[in-house]
Protein backbone atom coordinates (compact mmCIF):
# COMPACT_ATOMS: atom_id res chain seq x y z
CA UNK A 1 0.00 0.00 0.00
CA UNK A 2 1.48 3.48 -0.87
CA UNK A 3 1.71 5.55 2.34
CA UNK A 4 1.27 9.06 2.74
CA UNK A 5 1.34 11.28 6.06
CA UNK A 6 -1.60 13.47 4.82
CA UNK A 7 -5.10 12.59 2.46
CA UNK A 8 -7.36 15.26 1.01
CA UNK A 9 -10.29 14.07 0.07
CA UNK A 10 -11.46 16.56 -2.55
CA UNK A 11 -9.60 19.39 -4.77
CA UNK A 12 -12.25 22.19 -5.06
CA UNK A 13 -10.91 25.62 -3.94
CA UNK A 14 -11.40 24.70 0.17
CA UNK A 15 -8.98 21.20 -1.00
CA UNK A 16 -6.38 22.59 -3.00
CA UNK A 17 -6.04 25.51 -0.06
CA UNK A 18 -5.78 23.05 2.66
CA UNK A 19 -3.03 21.01 0.44
CA UNK A 20 -1.22 24.17 0.06
CA UNK A 21 -1.46 25.36 3.38
CA UNK A 22 -0.23 21.86 4.74
CA UNK A 23 3.22 21.72 2.43
CA UNK A 24 3.59 25.51 3.62
CA UNK A 25 3.79 24.46 7.24
CA UNK A 26 5.93 21.96 6.41
CA UNK A 27 3.82 18.57 5.71
CA UNK A 28 5.68 15.99 4.00
CA UNK A 29 3.96 13.36 1.82
CA UNK A 30 0.80 14.81 0.88
CA UNK A 31 -2.03 13.49 -1.38
CA UNK A 32 -5.37 15.12 -2.80
CA UNK A 33 -7.47 12.86 -4.71
CA UNK A 34 -10.26 13.52 -6.47
CA UNK A 35 -12.89 11.95 -8.25
CA UNK A 36 -13.28 14.78 -11.13
CA UNK A 37 -10.51 17.49 -11.44
CA UNK A 38 -9.41 20.36 -10.00
CA UNK A 39 -11.91 23.12 -9.43
CA UNK A 40 -14.70 21.13 -11.54
CA UNK A 41 -17.19 20.74 -8.42
CA UNK A 42 -18.76 23.64 -7.14
CA UNK A 43 -16.08 25.77 -7.03
CA UNK A 44 -16.51 26.17 -10.96
CA UNK A 45 -20.17 27.51 -10.53
CA UNK A 46 -19.18 30.32 -8.00
CA UNK A 47 -19.72 33.70 -8.09
CA UNK A 48 -16.64 34.89 -6.72
CA UNK A 49 -17.63 37.94 -4.32
CA UNK A 50 -15.50 38.44 -2.05
CA UNK A 51 -16.50 41.06 1.56
CA UNK A 52 -16.20 40.83 4.71
CA UNK A 53 -19.74 41.56 5.79
CA UNK A 54 -21.13 38.89 7.62
CA UNK A 55 -22.97 39.11 10.60
CA UNK A 56 -21.84 36.43 12.18
CA UNK A 57 -18.63 37.90 13.78
CA UNK A 58 -16.42 34.72 13.33
CA UNK A 59 -17.12 35.01 9.44
CA UNK A 60 -15.98 38.53 9.46
CA UNK A 61 -12.68 37.35 10.89
CA UNK A 62 -11.70 34.37 8.40
CA UNK A 63 -12.96 36.72 5.81
CA UNK A 64 -10.67 39.65 6.76
CA UNK A 65 -8.03 37.45 6.82
CA UNK A 66 -8.89 35.52 3.52
CA UNK A 67 -9.41 39.11 1.69
CA UNK A 68 -5.75 39.68 2.46
CA UNK A 69 -4.57 36.87 0.81
CA UNK A 70 -6.65 37.48 -2.26
CA UNK A 71 -5.25 40.75 -2.06
CA UNK A 72 -2.11 39.41 -2.63
CA UNK A 73 -2.59 36.34 -4.41
CA UNK A 74 0.96 35.88 -5.86
CA UNK A 75 3.38 36.75 -2.92
CA UNK A 76 1.35 35.07 -0.99
CA UNK A 77 1.72 31.15 -3.09
CA UNK A 78 5.65 32.57 -3.72
CA UNK A 79 4.61 32.39 -7.93
CA UNK A 80 4.80 35.22 -9.39
CA UNK A 81 2.23 33.83 -12.27
CA UNK A 82 -0.16 33.46 -9.94
CA UNK A 83 -3.89 35.13 -9.71
CA UNK A 84 -7.22 34.84 -8.43
CA UNK A 85 -8.30 37.68 -10.89
CA UNK A 86 -8.91 40.06 -8.43
CA UNK A 87 -11.49 43.19 -9.23
CA UNK A 88 -11.15 44.96 -6.04
CA UNK A 89 -14.57 46.87 -6.58
CA UNK A 90 -15.95 47.28 -3.42
CA UNK A 91 -18.69 46.05 -1.79
CA UNK A 92 -22.21 47.96 -1.30
CA UNK A 93 -25.15 47.02 1.26
CA UNK A 94 -28.64 48.27 0.96
CA UNK A 95 -31.66 47.86 3.10
CA UNK A 96 -35.07 49.72 3.56
CA UNK A 97 -37.23 50.55 6.17
CA UNK A 98 -37.96 46.80 7.37
CA UNK A 99 -36.98 44.35 9.32
CA UNK A 100 -33.47 44.01 7.84
CA UNK A 101 -32.71 47.84 8.72
CA UNK A 102 -31.68 46.77 12.45
CA UNK A 103 -30.06 43.58 11.36
CA UNK A 104 -27.92 45.52 8.76
CA UNK A 105 -26.67 48.36 10.97
CA UNK A 106 -25.73 45.97 13.84
CA UNK A 107 -23.78 43.98 11.40
CA UNK A 108 -22.37 47.14 9.91
CA UNK A 109 -21.63 48.60 13.68
CA UNK A 110 -19.75 44.84 14.38
CA UNK A 111 -17.84 45.03 11.79
CA UNK A 112 -16.69 48.44 12.68
CA UNK A 113 -15.43 47.02 15.75
CA UNK A 114 -13.42 44.70 14.20
CA UNK A 115 -11.19 46.83 12.37
CA UNK A 116 -13.12 46.66 9.34
CA UNK A 117 -12.55 50.06 6.65
CA UNK A 118 -16.65 51.01 6.04
CA UNK A 119 -18.43 53.34 5.05
CA UNK A 120 -22.24 54.81 5.65
CA UNK A 121 -23.28 56.70 3.07
CA UNK A 122 -26.09 58.97 1.87
CA UNK A 123 -28.20 58.29 -1.17
CA UNK A 124 -26.21 60.95 -3.36
CA UNK A 125 -22.90 59.55 -2.46
CA UNK A 126 -24.15 55.70 -2.67
CA UNK A 127 -25.26 56.77 -6.56
CA UNK A 128 -22.00 58.26 -7.43
CA UNK A 129 -20.60 54.79 -6.77
CA UNK A 130 -23.32 53.03 -8.85
CA UNK A 131 -24.93 55.11 -11.11
CA UNK A 132 -27.03 52.75 -12.33
CA UNK A 133 -29.32 52.02 -9.56
CA UNK A 134 -31.78 54.15 -7.95
CA UNK A 135 -31.71 54.51 -3.81
CA UNK A 136 -34.67 55.86 -3.40
CA UNK A 137 -36.14 53.83 -0.47
CA UNK A 138 -33.11 53.24 0.83
CA UNK A 139 -32.90 53.98 4.71
CA UNK A 140 -29.08 52.42 5.33
CA UNK A 141 -26.15 51.95 2.92
CA UNK A 142 -23.14 50.46 3.64
CA UNK A 143 -20.30 50.23 1.82
CA UNK A 144 -16.97 48.49 1.80
CA UNK A 145 -14.17 49.72 0.12
CA UNK A 146 -11.45 46.33 0.44
CA UNK A 147 -13.79 44.11 -1.08
CA UNK A 148 -15.08 42.76 -4.52
CA UNK A 149 -14.70 39.56 -6.90
CA UNK A 150 -12.55 36.99 -8.10
CA UNK A 151 -12.30 34.01 -9.80
CA UNK A 152 -13.12 30.82 -7.85
CA UNK A 153 -11.81 28.27 -10.23
CA UNK A 154 -8.70 30.16 -10.89
CA UNK A 155 -8.52 30.07 -7.23
CA UNK A 156 -8.53 26.95 -6.77
CA UNK A 157 -5.74 25.94 -9.91
CA UNK A 158 -3.36 28.62 -7.99
CA UNK A 159 -3.35 26.91 -4.55
CA UNK A 160 -3.14 23.28 -6.90
CA UNK A 161 0.01 24.43 -8.46
CA UNK A 162 1.64 25.92 -5.50
CA UNK A 163 1.07 22.58 -3.34
CA UNK A 164 2.18 20.82 -6.35
CA UNK A 165 5.26 23.08 -6.08
CA UNK A 166 5.67 22.28 -2.61
CA UNK A 167 5.62 18.71 -3.11
CA UNK A 168 1.70 18.07 -2.81
CA UNK A 169 0.80 14.89 -4.88
CA UNK A 170 -2.26 15.68 -7.01
CA UNK A 171 -4.18 12.72 -8.54
CA UNK A 172 -7.56 13.58 -10.92
CA UNK A 173 -9.88 10.75 -11.87
CA UNK A 174 -9.56 9.05 -8.23
CA UNK A 175 -12.47 8.55 -6.30
CA UNK A 176 -12.56 8.02 -2.91
CA UNK A 177 -14.49 4.67 -1.97
CA UNK A 178 -14.15 4.08 1.71
CA UNK A 179 -12.54 5.69 4.72
CA UNK A 180 -10.05 2.88 6.06
CA UNK A 181 -10.54 2.98 10.28
CA UNK A 182 -9.11 0.72 12.38
CA UNK A 183 -9.91 0.94 16.28
CA UNK A 184 -11.36 4.13 15.70
CA UNK A 185 -8.84 5.80 14.00
CA UNK A 186 -7.85 6.68 10.32
CA UNK A 187 -5.38 4.70 8.93
CA UNK A 188 -6.00 5.84 5.05
CA UNK A 189 -8.69 5.44 1.96
CA UNK A 190 -9.55 2.93 -0.35
CA UNK A 191 -9.69 4.32 -3.69
CA UNK A 192 -10.60 3.71 -7.49
CA UNK A 193 -6.66 3.58 -7.70
CA UNK A 194 -5.91 1.11 -5.04
CA UNK A 195 -5.99 1.88 -1.29
CA UNK A 196 -3.65 4.24 0.46
CA UNK A 197 -2.31 5.00 3.86
CA UNK A 198 -2.19 7.61 6.01
CA UNK A 199 -3.28 8.80 9.56
CA UNK A 200 -4.20 11.85 8.79
CA UNK A 201 -7.63 12.35 6.51
CA UNK A 202 -9.00 15.98 5.45
CA UNK A 203 -12.39 15.52 4.02
CA UNK A 204 -13.46 18.71 1.83
CA UNK A 205 -16.27 16.63 -0.45
CA UNK A 206 -18.84 19.74 0.04
CA UNK A 207 -22.12 18.35 -1.14
CA UNK A 208 -20.98 14.53 -1.32
CA UNK A 209 -19.93 14.92 2.30
CA UNK A 210 -23.13 12.21 2.88
CA UNK A 211 -20.26 9.54 1.60
CA UNK A 212 -18.41 10.30 4.48
CA UNK A 213 -21.32 10.10 6.84
CA UNK A 214 -21.88 6.61 5.21
CA UNK A 215 -18.09 5.73 5.62
CA UNK A 216 -17.81 6.64 9.02
CA UNK A 217 -21.95 5.90 10.56
CA UNK A 218 -21.47 9.84 11.90
CA UNK A 219 -24.25 12.22 11.47
CA UNK A 220 -23.38 15.04 9.43
CA UNK A 221 -25.84 17.64 8.92
CA UNK A 222 -25.61 18.93 5.05
CA UNK A 223 -28.37 19.54 2.62
CA UNK A 224 -27.86 19.92 -1.72
CA UNK A 225 -29.42 23.34 -3.11
CA UNK A 226 -29.58 24.29 -6.24
CA UNK A 227 -29.58 28.13 -7.18
CA UNK A 228 -29.89 30.13 -10.28
CA UNK A 229 -27.46 32.42 -11.65
CA UNK A 230 -28.33 35.07 -14.10
CA UNK A 231 -25.96 37.54 -16.56
CA UNK A 232 -28.03 40.78 -17.93
CA UNK A 233 -26.99 42.90 -20.74
CA UNK A 234 -28.38 46.27 -20.80
CA UNK A 235 -26.64 48.47 -23.55
CA UNK A 236 -27.74 52.06 -22.06
CA UNK A 237 -26.84 51.08 -18.09
CA UNK A 238 -23.79 48.57 -18.58
CA UNK A 239 -22.60 47.27 -15.05
CA UNK A 240 -18.79 48.36 -15.84
CA UNK A 241 -15.64 46.60 -13.46
CA UNK A 242 -15.76 49.99 -11.20
CA UNK A 243 -18.82 49.58 -9.98
CA UNK A 244 -19.35 47.79 -6.50
CA UNK A 245 -20.70 44.62 -6.03
CA UNK A 246 -24.18 45.27 -4.52
CA UNK A 247 -26.33 43.57 -2.03
CA UNK A 248 -29.91 44.56 -2.24
CA UNK A 249 -31.87 43.32 1.40
CA UNK A 250 -34.76 45.51 0.18
CA UNK A 251 -35.67 43.08 -2.56
CA UNK A 252 -38.05 40.03 -1.84
CA UNK A 253 -35.78 37.38 -3.08
CA UNK A 254 -32.38 39.24 -1.28
CA UNK A 255 -30.82 40.00 -4.37
CA UNK A 256 -26.68 40.04 -5.24
CA UNK A 257 -25.26 41.50 -8.12
CA UNK A 258 -21.46 41.74 -9.25
CA UNK A 259 -19.98 43.21 -12.68
CA UNK A 260 -19.97 40.44 -15.53
CA UNK A 261 -17.11 40.44 -18.17
CA UNK A 262 -17.16 43.67 -17.90
CA UNK A 263 -20.46 45.16 -19.25
CA UNK A 264 -23.15 42.73 -17.90
CA UNK A 265 -24.40 41.91 -14.55
CA UNK A 266 -24.75 38.87 -12.83
CA UNK A 267 -27.42 38.73 -10.29
CA UNK A 268 -28.73 35.88 -8.23
CA UNK A 269 -30.83 35.00 -5.22
CA UNK A 270 -30.11 35.23 -1.74
CA UNK A 271 -32.74 33.00 -0.28
CA UNK A 272 -33.44 29.47 -0.13
CA UNK A 273 -33.15 27.40 -2.95
CA UNK A 274 -33.88 24.20 -4.44
CA UNK A 275 -33.21 21.33 -2.34
CA UNK A 276 -32.12 18.67 -4.28
CA UNK A 277 -32.49 14.55 -2.78
CA UNK A 278 -29.17 13.86 -4.24
CA UNK A 279 -25.78 15.74 -4.90
CA UNK A 280 -25.58 16.44 -8.61
CA UNK A 281 -24.19 19.44 -10.40
CA UNK A 282 -25.59 18.95 -13.24
CA UNK A 283 -27.70 21.75 -14.81
CA UNK A 284 -31.45 22.74 -13.51
CA UNK A 285 -33.96 23.95 -15.10
CA UNK A 286 -34.27 27.78 -14.85
CA UNK A 287 -38.06 28.26 -15.69
CA UNK A 288 -39.34 31.85 -17.20
CA UNK A 289 -41.59 32.62 -14.58
CA UNK A 290 -38.75 32.72 -12.03
CA UNK A 291 -36.61 34.81 -14.80
CA UNK A 292 -39.79 37.13 -15.28
CA UNK A 293 -39.84 37.22 -11.07
CA UNK A 294 -36.16 38.53 -10.52
CA UNK A 295 -36.28 40.72 -13.73
CA UNK A 296 -38.71 42.85 -12.03
CA UNK A 297 -37.31 42.75 -8.76
CA UNK A 298 -33.99 44.03 -10.79
CA UNK A 299 -35.65 46.61 -12.73
CA UNK A 300 -37.24 48.05 -9.57
CA UNK A 301 -33.63 48.98 -8.30
CA UNK A 302 -31.92 48.70 -11.61
CA UNK A 303 -34.74 50.89 -13.66
CA UNK A 304 -33.09 50.51 -17.12
CA UNK A 305 -32.77 46.89 -16.65
CA UNK A 306 -36.51 47.05 -17.72
CA UNK A 307 -35.60 46.33 -21.28
CA UNK A 308 -32.35 44.43 -20.47
CA UNK A 309 -31.80 40.98 -22.23
CA UNK A 310 -30.55 37.56 -20.41
CA UNK A 311 -26.87 37.07 -21.89
CA UNK A 312 -26.54 33.54 -20.06
CA UNK A 313 -28.14 31.50 -17.29
CA UNK A 314 -26.47 28.58 -15.26
CA UNK A 315 -27.18 26.70 -12.03
CA UNK A 316 -24.89 25.95 -9.46
CA UNK A 317 -25.23 23.53 -5.98
CA UNK A 318 -24.79 24.94 -1.97
CA UNK A 319 -23.79 22.46 0.88
CA UNK A 320 -25.59 23.90 2.86
CA UNK A 321 -25.68 22.95 7.04
CA UNK A 322 -28.54 23.69 9.38
CA UNK A 323 -27.31 27.09 10.16
CA UNK A 324 -25.88 27.93 6.90
CA UNK A 325 -22.13 28.12 8.40
CA UNK A 326 -19.71 25.89 7.60
CA UNK A 327 -18.46 22.81 9.82
CA UNK A 328 -14.33 22.56 10.44
CA UNK A 329 -12.44 20.74 12.29
CA UNK A 330 -11.86 17.39 13.95
CA UNK A 331 -15.07 14.69 13.27
CA UNK A 332 -15.02 13.55 17.22
CA UNK A 333 -14.68 10.00 17.65
CA UNK A 334 -12.18 9.22 14.42
CA UNK A 335 -9.22 9.90 15.74
CA UNK A 336 -7.09 11.57 12.48
CA UNK A 337 -10.08 12.93 10.77
CA UNK A 338 -10.96 16.67 9.71
CA UNK A 339 -13.70 17.86 7.68
CA UNK A 340 -14.47 21.24 6.13
CA UNK A 341 -18.19 21.07 4.90
CA UNK A 342 -21.38 23.23 4.43
CA UNK A 343 -20.15 26.32 3.33
CA UNK A 344 -23.74 26.92 2.18
CA UNK A 345 -23.47 29.36 -0.60
CA UNK A 346 -20.20 31.59 1.01
CA UNK A 347 -17.12 29.44 0.92
CA UNK A 348 -14.95 31.01 -1.45
CA UNK A 349 -14.27 34.33 0.12
CA UNK A 350 -12.87 32.22 3.00
CA UNK A 351 -11.01 29.67 1.76
CA UNK A 352 -7.48 30.74 2.07
CA UNK A 353 -7.81 31.10 5.57
CA UNK A 354 -10.49 27.98 6.04
CA UNK A 355 -7.40 25.85 4.32
CA UNK A 356 -4.77 27.30 6.65
CA UNK A 357 -6.79 26.51 10.07
CA UNK A 358 -7.98 23.24 8.86
CA UNK A 359 -4.10 22.48 7.60
CA UNK A 360 -2.85 23.55 11.11
CA UNK A 361 -5.88 21.59 13.02
CA UNK A 362 -4.60 18.44 10.92
CA UNK A 363 -1.27 18.84 11.85
CA UNK A 364 -2.06 19.75 15.71
CA UNK A 365 -0.71 23.04 15.09
CA UNK A 366 -2.42 26.11 17.00
CA UNK A 367 -4.82 27.39 14.47
CA UNK A 368 -4.52 31.01 13.58
CA UNK A 369 -8.66 31.45 14.38
CA UNK A 370 -10.90 29.43 16.78
CA UNK A 371 -12.32 26.52 15.39
CA UNK A 372 -14.83 25.92 17.80
CA UNK A 373 -17.57 27.91 16.80
CA UNK A 374 -17.57 25.56 13.33
CA UNK A 375 -17.65 22.29 15.34
CA UNK A 376 -20.00 19.58 14.39
CA UNK A 377 -21.26 20.01 18.14
CA UNK A 378 -23.04 22.59 17.71
CA UNK A 379 -25.61 20.90 16.10
CA UNK A 380 -26.37 18.58 19.01
CA UNK A 381 -26.01 21.66 21.47
CA UNK A 382 -28.12 24.26 19.91
CA UNK A 383 -25.12 26.48 19.64
CA UNK A 384 -25.70 27.59 16.37
CA UNK A 385 -23.84 30.21 14.71
CA UNK A 386 -26.99 32.28 14.43
CA UNK A 387 -26.27 35.79 12.62
CA UNK A 388 -28.31 38.91 13.69
CA UNK A 389 -30.28 38.13 10.15
CA UNK A 390 -31.62 34.98 11.90
CA UNK A 391 -30.72 31.18 10.92
CA UNK A 392 -30.98 31.51 6.92
CA UNK A 393 -29.32 32.88 3.90
CA UNK A 394 -27.97 35.71 5.10
CA UNK A 395 -25.21 34.79 7.30
C1 LIG B 1 -23.97 29.42 -7.65
C2 LIG B 1 -22.94 29.62 -6.56
C3 LIG B 1 -22.53 30.90 -6.26
C4 LIG B 1 -21.59 31.09 -5.24
N1 LIG B 1 -21.15 32.35 -5.00
C5 LIG B 1 -20.22 32.55 -4.02
C6 LIG B 1 -19.73 33.86 -3.79
O1 LIG B 1 -20.12 34.83 -4.46
N2 LIG B 1 -18.79 34.03 -2.81
C7 LIG B 1 -18.37 32.98 -2.03
O2 LIG B 1 -17.59 33.21 -1.12
N3 LIG B 1 -18.82 31.72 -2.25
C8 LIG B 1 -19.73 31.49 -3.22
N4 LIG B 1 -20.18 30.23 -3.47
C9 LIG B 1 -19.71 29.14 -2.62
C10 LIG B 1 -18.32 28.65 -2.99
O3 LIG B 1 -18.17 28.64 -4.38
C11 LIG B 1 -18.14 27.25 -2.39
O4 LIG B 1 -18.35 27.32 -0.99
C12 LIG B 1 -16.76 26.68 -2.65
O5 LIG B 1 -16.39 26.76 -4.00
C13 LIG B 1 -16.76 25.24 -2.19
O6 LIG B 1 -15.51 24.66 -2.44
P1 LIG B 1 -15.24 23.16 -1.98
O7 LIG B 1 -13.82 22.90 -2.25
O8 LIG B 1 -15.78 22.96 -0.60
O9 LIG B 1 -16.21 22.26 -2.89
P2 LIG B 1 -16.12 21.71 -4.38
O10 LIG B 1 -15.55 22.71 -5.31
O11 LIG B 1 -17.47 21.20 -4.72
O12 LIG B 1 -15.09 20.53 -4.25
C14 LIG B 1 -15.39 19.28 -3.68
C15 LIG B 1 -14.59 18.26 -4.48
O13 LIG B 1 -14.63 17.01 -3.81
C16 LIG B 1 -14.58 16.01 -4.78
N5 LIG B 1 -15.07 14.77 -4.17
C17 LIG B 1 -16.19 14.60 -3.43
N6 LIG B 1 -16.31 13.35 -3.00
C18 LIG B 1 -15.23 12.68 -3.48
C19 LIG B 1 -14.79 11.33 -3.42
N7 LIG B 1 -15.50 10.41 -2.77
N8 LIG B 1 -13.63 11.01 -4.02
C20 LIG B 1 -12.91 11.93 -4.70
N9 LIG B 1 -13.29 13.22 -4.81
C21 LIG B 1 -14.44 13.60 -4.22
C22 LIG B 1 -15.49 16.53 -5.89
O14 LIG B 1 -15.22 15.91 -7.13
C23 LIG B 1 -15.17 18.03 -5.86
O15 LIG B 1 -14.19 18.39 -6.84
C24 LIG B 1 -21.08 29.98 -4.50
C25 LIG B 1 -21.49 28.68 -4.81
C26 LIG B 1 -22.41 28.49 -5.85
C27 LIG B 1 -22.82 27.10 -6.18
Amino acid sequence: MNKYDVVVIGAGVIGTSVAFHLSKLGAKRVLVLDRATVGAGTTAQSSGILRTHYSVKENVELARKSWSVFNDFANYLGDDEASCGLVRCGYMIVAADDDKLEPLRASLDQQKQQGIPLELLDARQAQNLMPIATFDDAALIGYEPEAGFADAYLTATGFARAARRGGVTIRENVAVNKLLIENGKVVGVSTSAGDFAAGIVISTQNIWTPELAGWTGKTLPIAPERHAVLALECAEAPYTFTMPVFKDLASEGMLYYRSYGGNQMLVSEGVIGEKLNTADTEQGDIPMDYIVDVGAQVAERFPTYETAGIASSWTGVYDVTPDWNPVLGPLPGIEGLVVGYGFSGHGFKLSPTVGKILAQCALGLQTDVSLKPYSIERFATGKLLTGKYGLGAVS
